[in-house]
């Protein structure tokens, strides 16, 4: 016979198979009652199959099924979905313990089932060294980032009445170890490192329990971790305040401070530490290590070999500037800033000839701002090339205002113009456009650029100063003496006058209490900038002595506190009717 069918096997061979397998099983009916169970899981349950045979499989206890699993379980028993399975730590009722998965298998859906518990204790066990291994650094065996990370998460998320705190260190110079003497005595550092660092972690937790006379529950110690290179956290899971965590980092740089004796060499070592502490409701894992990322950098920033504690001004101060960067763009379109002019006046006859354009920000959430407070950010961030243009043209167009009031000679306007609007933009068609459109004369127009910005000035900004002064419009020099004061240099350039800096002027506060070296070398410069054909503007007048010695010295002009403070245009039109 060339083909042969198997009949197929009695129900009796596959009813014996079941009840003598080792796998513990059970057939269950639509509703989760045995069926039938066979001798295995007699034998795990402790009791003989026969005694099962009826009872809901949900309310043997030994199985630990229970509320998560019961909703999954359901859906197989009523056919809707064809398997269920979840892991338990079950007691087999021999009393050893183990891993186990049950698994429930529709076998006639709607209708019947089999259930079957099987052991996974070594699957579990390889599984939870494949876990230590990815939570933890090869180097020194700590806890790594993402094991650091879970605690952290978790110590946010289940104490939301209590606080947590963070020392985050960075040890100070160590690239210069593993440059020098190489990775294999870098890497015997850090693990020498984790281990003092965890010593002292230990012993601090377990001073703070005796210091709570044992009310903290043992074995809450505070973690270790290796963030990454020379990167290391300490957690503090329901810290007491900070305190407790300024300790510890005083603590953790002691620990650090004995030499290391590694690979033949001796070491001496320190760190910096940023401290952060705070309560744990309504605080993110990310939040947290964000505050303590910038505390170590003031750390470092502040000299290293220190601890540093999370201050939210200081951080409030840095959010300002992003927040205020970030918006400076937008301003501008939406107008929110305002000119305020300074008097400059004439040390000859007391009057009045121009003003300097200074800017304000007129901040919706945080009001009037100085320049100093955002010129740099807009220096920065390129918003200085906007913001200079409309600052430009609105002074302008104020100036020509005052030429109507005053025909006989006008009032210049004397505008502050930053490195980057030499550099980054058309200064000169900006200017030339600006004097079109509001048709004031050039000459009533006076740019400042400090010294800085016009030092080697070959190529681009010489050619923007010439042309500009050859447009007729004047080049002044701002905050000078606070740079070089290279008057032989700026005399070869378009320049037409100095704004001698206000440190200069005060010295000269008042007759008695002047500084004569400082006298002698405005007298000099004074003297010097008139041979080479340059004015002299005294910023910072405050007072009449002042005014009155800077005006025998031979200063063209002063400006100051003395005269005016800066102020609204429509003051300026008033003070010229
Ligand atoms: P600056 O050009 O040297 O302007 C003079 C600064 O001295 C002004 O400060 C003015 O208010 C202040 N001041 C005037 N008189 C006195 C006085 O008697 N005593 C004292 N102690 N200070 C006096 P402000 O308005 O805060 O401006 C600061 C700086 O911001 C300016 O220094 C200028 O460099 C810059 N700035 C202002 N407006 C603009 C602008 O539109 N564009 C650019 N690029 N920079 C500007
Ligand atoms: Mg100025
Ligand atoms: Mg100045």
């Amino acid at each position: 016979m060339l083909r042969q069918t198997h009949a197929a096997a009695p129900e009796s061979t596959y009813a014996a198979a079941f009840h003598t397998a080792p796998l513990p099983m059970a057939v269950i009916d639509h509703e989760g009652r045995v069926l039938t169970a066979n001798r295995a899981l007699g034998s795990f349950l402790g009791t003989p199959p026969a005694t099962l045979v009826g009872a809901p499989v949900a309310e043997l206890g030994g199985l630990g099924l229970d509320g998560r699993t019961t909703a999954a379980y359901r859906e197989v028993l009523h056919g809707r979905t064809d398997r269920m399975r979840c892991t338990r730590r079950l007691k087999h009722a021999d009393g050893h313990a183990l891993h186990a998965e049950i698994a429930v298998t529709s076998t006639a859906p709607g209708r019947q089932a089999l259930l079957s518990v099987t052991d996974v204790g070594e699957q579990h066990e390889l599984r939870e060294r494949l876990r230590h291994l990815r939570m933890h650094d090869a180097v020194t065996k700590l806890p790594n980032r993402s094991l650091f990370f879970e605690r952290l998460s978790s110590a946010l998320e289940d104490s939301a009445t209590g606080r947590t705190g963070i020392c985050y260190l960075d040890l100070d110079g160590f690239k210069a170890v593993n440059d020098t003497l190489g990775h294999r005595v870098g890497d015997a550092l850090l693990d020498a490192v984790a281990r003092r660092l965890t010593h002292c972690a230990e012993g601090a937790a377990a001073r703070e329990r005796t210091d709570a006379g044992g009310v903290l529950a043992e074995g809450g110690g505070h973690l270790v971790a290796r963030l990454g290179g020379d990167e290391f956290a300490l957690l503090v899971e329901g810290s007491t305040g900070t305190q407790q965590l300024t300790a510890l980092a005083q603590a953790l740089l002691s620990a650090l401070q004995q030499p290391f004796d590694l690979c033949g060499h001796r070491l001496t070592v320190s760190a910096s530490v940023g401290v952060v502490e705070r309560e744990t409701a309504g605080t993110t894992p990310t939040e947290l290590m964000q505050a303590a990322d910038t505390t170590l950098y003031w750390a470092k920033a502040d000299g290293k070999a220190r601890w540093t504690l999370f201050d939210p001004e200081r951080s409030a101060h840095l959010m300002t500037r992003q927040a205020l960067s970030s918006t400076l763009r937008r301003a501008v379109d939406r107008g929110e800033f305002v000119v305020e002019y300074q008097p400059i006046v004439d040390f000859d006859d007391d009057v009045l000839r121009g003003v300097e354009a200074l800017v304000r920000w007129q901040h919706p959430q945080f009001g009037r701002l100085g320049p100093d407070r955002f010129i740099g950010l807009a220096e920065e961030n390129g918003a200085i090339v906007p913001l200079g243009r409309w600052v430009l043209a609105e002074s302008c167009r104020r100036a020509k205002e005052w030429l109507g009031r005053r025909p006989e000679g006008g009032v210049y306007v004397s505008v502050n113009v930053a490195v980057r609007q030499v550099w980054d933009s058309d200064i000169v068609t900006d200017v030339a456009e600006v004097l079109e459109e509001t048709g004031l004369p050039s000459g009533l127009l006076q740019l400042e650029l400090t010294e800085s910005a016009v030092m080697g000035s070959a190529g681009r900004p010489l050619q923007a100063l010439q042309a500009l002064s050859e447009m007729g419009v004047r080049i002044a020099i701002d905050d000078f003496g606070t740079g070089y004061s290279n008057l032989a240099y700026l005399s070869r350039l378009p320049v037409r006058t100095l704004k001698l800096d206000g440190s200069f002027v005060q010295g000269f506060r008042t007759a008695r209490h002047s500084n004569p070296a400082d006298e002698t070398i405005v007298t000099a410069l004074v003297q010097l900038a008139h041979k080479l054909g340059l004015s002299v503007t005294a910023e910072c007048v405050e007072g009449p002595a002042q005014a009155e010695r800077l005006r025998r010295i031979g200063c063209d002009a002063g400006q100051g506190w003395h005269y005016a403070k800066p102020m609204a245009a429509e003051r300026i039109s008033r003070l010229l009717a």
